[in-house]
This record gives structure tokens, sequence and C-alpha cells, in this order.
């Protein structure tokens, strides 16, 4: 017999960065909260001791904190014309496991989005006309930049961000990001200190005219006591840190920033390790009425709440959606139908150079740690005479000194093995520095996401089938960026220079490129071409809100994060604000 939990208000699927940002607004409005989450419990003091933290092997070599391929995966193909067949290991994009979700071992580059990324339609075609936009399906976000602001910077406070503010309120500030929009005031706390090859890479684009500023972090540089009245403590730059889970409380998180104050409410209450199977609709498929999980024991349960809100990340919200009838699949052929829809990937390059003699350090390394240029992302450049649009952020990263790891960044020419090895190691682990291009991507008709007529989950559902493939737009733009990128390193003086341009040959799952997917339940104004209203809130199931960056209907020049927990802000606001006192759809069709 089905197990039936007591009523909740809100439950929400998944507790990563989107699931506690959210529990954290609704249960202080006084809201009562379940949160479900598939993975255990982690924390910093159990989890991630300072003896345990750096242990490359276990968190970065074998990837033990994220979700095993047992669990689940998806299958990928490139187009409609080919099988989909099951991804088989974790490189192109890595999925969160446990509570916390990838918000424990992210890397921390805390961006905002600038305001073309959210209007990319209308600035797009008011600058360079209607042909500009064909082949890509372009669409704007139906919220502006200016709309966001107050939910970013409620992230940044609760994250503690660091960094140096480039437009506070339109004043620009020469070494902060000039490109920026406008923000309401600085980060919570300073900018981090530069490595040796990132002045080297600050000076070098300076004096080729850029606008180098040093990438916001979550890794904090000072210590800090959040809005939430909980401490965090300075980055060591200890140089394990994406993958790995913080032992130093100096990396935003979850754990570090939420979960200590959440806990403490009794109107939350979170079940771990148990999985959420469906959203499950009442009979007029208007509202759900709650959700169907399982457990680690395998007991299936049934959690009724008034409001439902899927935080499982972002392809895991839309298989949720799909496997329990929330909207109208996507279909490739018409272009019609929206779950699915506007599937992205992010469009990447890396750099690598030599500096003879010199000694980069790389132990000193954090996940964020890097100086950029916005010269060439979004639209902060004119794209008169280039035949494509978007761009990357061009940064010079210290982001980590992992001795496995780095073994692959050796001088084109070293041998793979024997003394020779070990000595072209000891070199090249100092010498060698990295510029690194991460970029905008456009949605085109032929990507989407849909569920695998033939594989299943070990519940005997199926699986998310990706089909995607690498755009005209996103290889010119890649091209162009990557461009600029090695002629940087050449200014700089680095030698041996390897480029790998991933957009350059098909899109595959077992190259990491970047963790940053989006798309496919995607928000606007027009139901025709959204899944989700502009507070998150599906069009088709009034009580049920689908947040991360499967909202995305472009990918920005950025990592997505900040712009997940902004959104999630806005959509927990919306329901506490407005839904619960008036049930029904925050925003007219
Ligand atoms: C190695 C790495 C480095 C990264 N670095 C950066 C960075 O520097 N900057 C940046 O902005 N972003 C970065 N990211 C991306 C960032 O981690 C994600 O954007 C962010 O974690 C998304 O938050 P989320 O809450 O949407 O999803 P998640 O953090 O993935 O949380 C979702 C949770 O839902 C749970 N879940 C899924 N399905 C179910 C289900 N059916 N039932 C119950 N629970 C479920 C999962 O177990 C997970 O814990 C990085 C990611 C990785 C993997
Ligand atoms: S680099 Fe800093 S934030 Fe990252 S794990 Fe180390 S101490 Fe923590």
């Amino acid at each position: 017999m089905m197990k039936i939990r007591q009523k909740a208000d809100v439950v929400i699927c998944g507790l990563g960065w989107a699931g506690s940002i959210m529990a954290e607004e609704l249960t202080r409005a006084g809201l009562n909260v379940i949160a479900i989450e598939r993975g255990a419990w982690r924390d910093t003091s159990t989890d991630f001791p300072p003896a345990i933290d750096p242990d490359e092997l276990r968190w970065h070599t074998r990837r033990e904190m994220l979700q095993p391929m047992s669990v689940e995966t998806t299958t990928f193909r490139n187009n409609t014309g080919q099988n989909a067949a099951p991804v088989r290991n974790w490189s192109a994009y890595q999925f969160g496991w446990n509570v916390g979700g990838a918000g424990t071992h992210w890397a921390g580059m805390s961006w905002r989005f600038t305001p073309w990324d959210f209007e990319v339609y209308t600035r797009t075609v008011e600058r360079y006309g209607k042909e500009r936009a064909k082949g890509m399906q372009l669409q704007d976000w139906g919220v502006t930049y200016a709309e966001m602001e107050p939910f970013y910077d409620r992230f940044e406070r609760i994250a503690g961000t660091s960094g140096y503010a480039g437009n506070i309120k339109g004043e620009k500030r020469k070494g902060g990001n000039v490109f920026e929009g406008p923000r309401s005031r600085d980060y919570p706390t300073p900018a981090l200190k530069d490595t040796h090859w990132m002045s080297k890479y600050r000076q070098t684009v300076e004096k080729m005219g850029y606008n180098p500023f040093t990438v916001p972090a979550g890794n904090l540089s000072q210590a800090y006591v959040n809005p939430l009245g909980v401490s965090m403590g300075p980055c060591t730059y200890c140089g394990f840190c994406d993958f790995h889970g913080c032992g130093n409380f100096s990396k935003s998180s979850p754990q570090a920033c939420i979960l200590p104050t959440l806990m403490r409410r009794p109107n939350f209450t979170v079940l771990t390790e148990t999985e959420v199977l469906q959203v499950v609709k009442h009979d007029d498929g208007q509202t759900a009425k709650g959700v169907k999980f399982i457990t680690k024991e395998g007991e299936v349960g049934f959690q009724p709440a008034d409001v439902v809100c899927i935080t499982a990340y972002q392809m895991d919200n839309v298989r949720l959606m799909l496997l329990s009838g929330i909207g109208q699949p996507y279909d490739p052929a018409t272009g019609k139908g929206t779950t699915g829809r506007n599937y992205n990937y992010q469009t990447c390059s890396s750099v690598s150079g030599f500096f003879a003699g010199e000694k980069m350090n790389p132990f000193i390394g954090g996940g964020a740690l890097a100086v950029q240029i916005d010269d060439f992302n979004g639209d902060n450049f004119d794209h008169s005479d280039v035949d494509f649009i978007g761009g990357a952020g061009i940064m010079g990263f210290s982001t980590n000194g992992r001795p496995i790891q780095n073994m692959n960044g050796l001088r084109p020419g070293t041998k793979r093995w024997g003394t020779e090895w070990k000595k072209g190691y000891a070199r090249d682990y100092q010498e060698a520095g990295t510029i690194f291009c991460q970029g905008t991507s456009m949605p085109s008709q032929g990507s989407y996401l849909d569920l695998d007529p033939t594989y299943k989950d070990r519940h005997g559902q199926p699986l998310l089938r990706v089909t995607f493939d690498w755009n005209r737009n996103d290889q010119k733009m890649a091209r162009y960026v990557t461009d600029k990128a090695v002629k940087i390193m050449k200014e700089v003086g680095g030698t041996d220079i390897s480029v790998d341009n991933q957009a350059e040959s098909s899109w595959n799952p077992y190259k990491q490129h970047s963790s940053h997917t989006i798309g496919g339940a995607v928000m606007g104004k027009d139901p025709s071409t959204s899944a989700l209203n502009t507070h998150l809130q599906s069009w088709d199931v009034k009580n049920v809100f689908v947040v991360g960056a499967s909202a995305f209907p472009n990918n920005g020049g950025y990592n997505p994060t900040l712009t997940v927990g902004a959104l999630a802000v806005k959509a927990a606001r919306a329901i506490a604000e407005q839904y619960v006192k008036n049930p029904g759809k925050l925003v007219g069709a």
C-alpha cells in the first residue's frame, strides 16, 4: 500500500541551490515546506573536513560526489536522423546528487547575465535587423535585467560573493567589469587576489586596450556573515575547489550559506535519499495534487501539497515535466510544443601556452580565481562586420592546481611515460598558463529534449534523450573569440601554444567542455513558445513552478548559477506574495 504523507503547503523536488533558496524564502514567509532530495545529507564537518577535501582521486578523478550512472543517465544523439545511445560517463555535464546539489562542488564563478542576454531577440533585431536572427530560435525571456537586479542582489548577499563592481547605478568603475548591467551596490566581499599568471594576463590585456577585472567568486575573500546569520571564512586558495567540497567554510554553497538556518525552522522538513518519480495531477489536469516518490528502501509514497516546485536541475526538471505530462512535448519537425524546447549547451574553447623558467605556482588556486575581459562578450562590441551574434568572456584562470588533472597539460610533444615524462611534468606544472573562453549559445529548432523511446532507468521510467549539435552561429562566434584568445596568448609571451575549440567538431558528451546545460522548460510571455511564465509557473498546470537553468531560452557567456538563484528568489516571492493569496495564473496569457 502506498504511504501517504501529511499534506504540505509546498513540496520542493531537489534540494540544490534552487531548492534551498526557494525553501528559505517560503519558510520565512510562514509556509510549511517539505523538500524531497534524491541524494544523501552532506555537510562540511562530516564530509569535507580539510584532511579529506583535497582528495583529488576520490572527488575529481572518480567523481565520487556526482550522481552515479547506475542511478540514472541520459541518452544522446546529434540529430533526429541518429539513434540515441546511453551516455556512460559524466564528462560534458555532471549531475549533483546530495543535499546541496552541484552547488556543493561547483567552482563558484558568480555571474549576472548581461541586459542583452534577457532580450536577445528584440535587441538583436533592433541593432542588426531581422535577417541576423535567422536560423536560430531566438526569444526574449519576458523579464529585463533591471527587473532581475534585486533578485541577483539577494543571491549575492546570501552567497557572500567576492568581486568589485564595474557599474553602480550607471556609474562605470575602472577595475570592475565596465560592461556589466547597472548594480544597486558593490559585492558583499572584495575581489580575490591575483596569482602570478593572472597578473601577467591582466597587464597584457590592459596594454592591448581591453578592460580586465577579477571574476566575481563564490570563493570568499574575507570572513563574512550573511543576512541569514551564517558565518563564512576567507578562502585559502587551496587549489582543490570544483568537484570538491570546501573544508574551510569559504565556498558559497547551500550547506555553507542556507542550510544551517533552514534546518532549524520548524516549518521545514527534508526527506533525503528519496526520489520524486512524478508530479501527480488532479483529474482535470489543471493542477497538481502532489508528488509520487520512492525511498532508498524501495518504498513508494505520495506527498500531497498545494504547490509543487520542481528544482531538480535543468535536465531533471524537464524530465520530470515530461514524465508527469506537464505541458505539450516539443516537436522539432514543426517547432510546436514547449516542454523540451530550446535545449542548449555552452560554447567553450581554451588556449594553453608555456612560459620557460617562470613559476606559476598553480597549487595556489580557487574555483573561480581568474581575470577576465568582457570586451568580446554578449553584445559588448559592434557585430555589424561579423556574421554571428553573441560572444565570450576571455579569462586567464588559476582555478586548480590538482596534480593528477594537470598531467594532461604538458607541452605538445612531451613523452607520456618514463623519465622524460617526469621531467616534462615537473617543468610544465609550473610553466603553463591557460586562457579560457566561455561563450553564449543560441537555440535552434533541431536541438531539444524528450523521453527516450527505448532506454529506461532502474524504476522503469524512460531516460531523458538529448538531441544536440552546435549551430552555425555558435561555431562562427567560437572561432572569432578563440582567435582573440590566441592573439592574447602570443602577446603575453606564451610558446608551444595549443588550442582546443570544441565547436570545431560535432558535440559529443565524452568531452568536458562545461557543465552548463540550459533550456527545455523556458520562460517567456508567449505560451506558444515558452513552457513557463515570467514567474516560472507552468502555463498549463498552475500550481507547478519549475526553477533552474531549464528556464533560460538562450545561454549567456557566463556560468549560470547566479541567474538560477535570482530566478529562484523571484519564483518563491511570487508564490508567497501572490499565489497563496490568490491561487491561479499569475500572468495572463
Ligand atoms: C564541477 C562543476 C562546477 C561548476 N562550476 C560552476 C561555476 O563556477 N559557476 C556557476 O555558476 N555554476 C557552476 N556549475 C553549475 C552549478 O553547479 C549549477 O548551475 C547549480 O548547481 C544548479 O543548481 P540547481 O539547484 O538548479 O541544481 P542542482 O544543484 O543540480 O540540484 C538539484 C538537486 O535535485 C536532486 N534531484 C534531481 N532529480 C531528483 C528527483 N527526481 N527527486 C529528488 N531529487 C532530485 C539532485 O540530487 C540535486 O541534489 C558547476 C557545476 C559543476 C558540476
Ligand atoms: S579554493 Fe577556497 S573556496 Fe575553494 S575549496 Fe579551497 S578554500 Fe574552499
